[in-house]
């Protein structure tokens, strides 16, 4: 294969670190399972596999079957997936069969199951979604009920992995009042089902969220995307951490990826001509533009065109004109002695500067989640230290 115009660099350290730190925070009693939905947060399933299993994370949590096939080709022995999300009919048999996890938000789902698993002869592994008022997917109150009394009835063909809800923005301090309120209800569907013969084997509610700011909520289990990542889930839960240590600690989340190109092409441009396309910017001086060979396409967002900052030889370079499909251009005319095929730094650190994920989502209404994610799959990722 040809070379890529950029990689990823994922950290090995990084990734043992955060995990290290939810632990701390969670305690020891709660399983951390790690959520690698959306191509591992766009950091690529395949590596964050292996990385996440030598610290010890044994289950992994996806949004589809489509995603757990992913997951499945390259997932150690001991290691288990869960479907959280779209499962369709036509796939319940393999998934039955690879012993995958699924969320049961409708009896229909769970009736199926039964009888697939029947087929099969193997159980199926189940976690019952309730409605705690995030109105997703939950079973409500009346299908909670038939839904334990399929499980009894169909005992020999289910194993009952889970019970479990999902809280409806965690993120924000402000709505909290909200997530209290599910917080309620869920303690009294659970307490409902512990009180019954049958007793799932986790009882399961917090994402990265609720895990750092909700200790009622972590229970047995904590299902962990963005702070395994590195990233904070919001401004709200990095400021309550800070408040709590009164600023005291470091950073306790490192970020996992690094993403690097290199200059594609030097150029200088005359006092008052514009650069690329359309008249967003024009030179105020003569200058040094040096051009970068990847665009939106590659998953460089247009949204930083004229705003965002690229690292080169460890200073900041301004991006200017406008982001383009495939290519962009930053300002280097400080920095004379850029030359095509120097190492630059889009996300990451480049001796003592940082460009952090973060300033990829102040620009534009997308969260962290929303523009790690849709890095392209074709970048190629590598495992460092
Ligand atoms: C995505 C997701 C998570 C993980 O959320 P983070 O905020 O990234 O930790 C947990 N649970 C469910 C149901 C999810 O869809």
């Amino acid at each position: 294969m040809a070379k890529h115009s950029s990689r990823i660099e994922l950290s090995q350290s990084a990734l043992a670190s955060n995990i290290r730190f939810v632990r701390e925070v969670v305690g020891s009693k709660s399983e951390i399972v790690m959520v690698v939905k959306a191509n591992a947060y766009g950091h690529g399933t395949e590596q964050i596999l292996p990385m996440a299993e030598r610290t010890s994370v044994k289950r992994f949590a996806v949004a589809s079957c489509h995603e757990a096939q992913e997951v499945d080709a390259v997932r150690g022995e001991d290691t288990s997936v869960v479907i959280m999300g779209i499962l369709y009919d036509e796939d319940l048999e393999w998934t039955i069969e690879r012993g995958i996890e699924f969320y049961v938000f409708d009896l229909a789902r769970l009736r199926e199951a039964a009888k697939t698993a029947k087929r099969v002869g193997r159980p199926a592994r189940v976690h019952l979604e309730v409605e705690t008022g995030g109105n997703r997917t939950g079973l409500a109150r009346e299908e909670l009920t038939e839904a334990l009394k399929i499980l009894r009835e169909e005992k020999r063909h289910f194993r009952f992995e889970g019970l479990c809800s999902h809280l409806a923005g965690a993120e924000t301090l402000a709505t909290h009042f909200r997530i209290k309120k599910q917080i309620q209800a869920f303690e009294t569907i659970r307490k409902r089902v512990q009180k019954g013969r049958l007793r799932p084997e986790k009882i399961h509610l917090a994402s990265s969220a609720a895990s750092l700011s909700l200790p009622e909520a972590t229970y047995d289990l904590v299902r962990v995307g963005s702070a395994a990542y590195g990233m904070w889930p919001s401004p709200d839960i990095q400021n309550l951490y800070l408040s709590r240590t009164l600023g005291k600690a470091a950073n306790p989340l490192s970020r996992v990826m690094s993403w690097k190109t290199d200059v594609m092409h030097v150029k200088p441009v005359k006092q008052g001509e514009f650069v690329g396309y359309g008249t967003s910017f024009e030179a105020p001086r003569n200058m040094r533009v040096a051009v970068m060979p990847l665009g939106y396409a590659n998953g460089y967002p247009r949204e930083m065109s004229n705003r965002g900052y690229v690292l080169i030889h460890g200073r900041k370079a301004p991006v200017v004109g406008a982001v383009t499909m495939n290519m962009f251009m930053v300002d280097v005319t400080h920095n004379p002695k850029v030359k095509v095929g120097d190492e630059v730094v889009l996300i990451g650190r480049q001796k003592g500067n940082v460009i952090s994920l973060r300033s990829f989502s102040e620009f534009s209404s997308a969260l962290n989640n929303e523009f790690v994610s849709r890095l392209p799959a074709a970048i190629p990722r590598l495992v460092v230290r």
